[in-house]
C-alpha cells in the first residue's frame, strides 16, 4: 500500500483510532498525520481521538488532536479517512467521518479485524503494533526525530517494553531504526509507560490484594467498581496495567481484569500466556483483539461476567492439557 500515492489529490485527510485509545493508538495516528503534514504542508490533516491520557502529551501534534464526544464532529467530508489501529466499528463518534470519507484506509494488525473494514487494507495481526505498520508505510527519508518518538512510543505500549510475544525481529529493527534519530527514549519509556500517579498506585493495590486465584491457579481475576473509582476518583485509563500485572502471578496462564463503566457493566480485560487464545473468548462476547491481549464489554455483575468468561477459559485450558 502506498500512502502518498492514496494521499496525493486529497485535499482533507482524517485520521481515527479507537475509542479508550492507548499508547499504540495515539503514538500510530500522530505519528502518521505528522508524517502526511511532513510530505503534504499543504493538505489539512486532523486526528480524532477519545480524550487520551496526558502522559503522552510529549507526543508531538497531542494538542492538535480533535477530542472526540459521544457527538459526530461537525466537519465537511473528508478525502481521505484512515482507522488506525482498529477497524472502523471502534473509531467512536468518528465512525460517520470514515463512512463519508471518499477514500477509507484501514492500517490495523487486530486478528478479530483480519478482513479490514476500508477500501484500502493494510492489516497484519502478526506485527506487534499499529505503529511498526505505520512505520512500515512510512518513506523513510522523510522519518525525524518526532515521527520516530510517535511510533516508538506505540511500539512499546503494545510490546510491554519488547516483552510480549508479538515482538518480533521486524519489531526490534524497527525500534532499532527509529532510536537512531535521536529523542529520548528512555524517559519517554519512563514517563508514559512506567510511571504511575500515587493514586494510580493505591488502585492497582486494591485491585491485586483483593485479587483472587481460580481454576488452580491458573487463572487469577480482579475488579474495581464505580464506587471505588469515584472514590479514587480515577478513570478507566488509571487502570491501564493492572491487568499486566495480575498476568506476572506466577503460575496464572490467564488474567481477568474488569472495571465498571456503568452499573452492572464493565469494560473487561484479558491477557493469557501460551494456552489461552483470549480474543477467541472476546469475541464471543462482541469485544476482539489479539490472541495473548484482548477485551469485551460485558454486563452483570463482577461473579456473572466471570461465571461467562471461566466456562471458555477452562475449556481452552483443558484442551491445552493445562
Ligand atoms: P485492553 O484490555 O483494553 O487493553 O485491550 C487489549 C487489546 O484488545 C488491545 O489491542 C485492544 O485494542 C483490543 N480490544 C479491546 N477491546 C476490544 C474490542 N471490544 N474489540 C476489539 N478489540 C478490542
Ligand atoms: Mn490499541
Ligand atoms: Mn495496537
Amino acid at each position: 500500500m502506498n500512502i502518498k500515492e492514496i494521499c496525493k489529490d486529497a485535499e482533507r485527510i482524517g485520521i481515527g483510532g479507537h475509542i479508550r485509545p492507548d499508547g499504540d493508538c495515539v503514538g500510530s495516528c500522530l505519528g502518521l498525520s505528522l508524517y502526511l503534514k511532513k510530505l503534504f504542508p499543504a493538505k489539512e490533516v486532523k486526528v480524532f481521538l477519545e480524550k487520551p491520557s496526558d502522559i503522552f502529551s510529549c507526543i508531538k501534534g497531542f494538542r492538535d488532536i480533535v477530542i472526540l464526544g459521544k457527538e459526530v464532529p461537525k466537519e465537511a467530508e473528508f478525502d481521505v479517512f484512515f482507522a488506525v489501529d482498529c477497524g472502523k466499528e471502534r473509531l467512536g463518534s468518528a465512525e460517520r467521518l470514515f463512512d463519508k470519507a471518499k477514500t477509507t484506509v484501514n492500517i490495523d494488525h487486530h486478528v478479530s479485524n483480519a478482513d479490514g473494514t476500508g477500501m484500502y487494507n493494510y492489516i497484519y495481526p502478526e506485527a506487534s503494533s499499529a505503529s511498526e505498520l505505520v512505520y512500515e508505510l512510512v518513506e523513510e527519508d522523510m522519518l525525524d526525530a518526532d515521527i520516530a518518538a510517535a511510533l516508538y512510543t506505540g511500539i512499546v505500549h503494545d510490546t510491554g517494553v519488547f516483552r510480549y510475544s508479538c515482538t518480533s525481529p521486524k519489531t526490534m529493527q524497527a525500534a532499532a531504526k527509529l532510536i537512531s534519530y535521536g529523542f529520548d527514549f528512555s524517559k519517554l519509556i519512563e514517563e508514559t509507560f512506567y510511571e504511575k500517579t500515587y493514586v494510580q498506585n493505591q488502585v492497582m493495590g486494591r485491585a491485586l490484594l483483593e485479587s483472587m486465584l481460580i481454576m488452580d491457579g491458573k487463572c487469577i481475576v480482579s475488579y474495581i467498581n464505580r464506587k471505588t473509582m469515584e472514590f479514587y476518583q480515577v478513570t478507566g485509563a488509571d487502570l491501564e496495567g493492572i491487568v499486566s500485572q495480575l498476568k506476572l502471578t506466577k503460575g496464572a496462564e490467564c488474567a481477568v481484569f474488569m472495571y465498571e463503566i456503568r452499573t452492572m457493566q464493565y469494560k473487561v480485560s484479558l491477557r493469557s500466556g501460551e494456552k489461552v487464545n483470549v480474543a477467541k473468548i472476546a469475541e464471543l462476547f462482541g469485544g476482539g483483539g489479539h490472541v495473548r491481549a484482548a477485551g469485551c464489554t460485558m454486563n452483570g455483575t463482577f461473579y456473572d461476567v466471570i461465571n461467562n468468561l471461566s466456562v471458555h477459559i477452562e475449556e481452552q485450558l483443558e484442551e491445552a492439557g493445562a
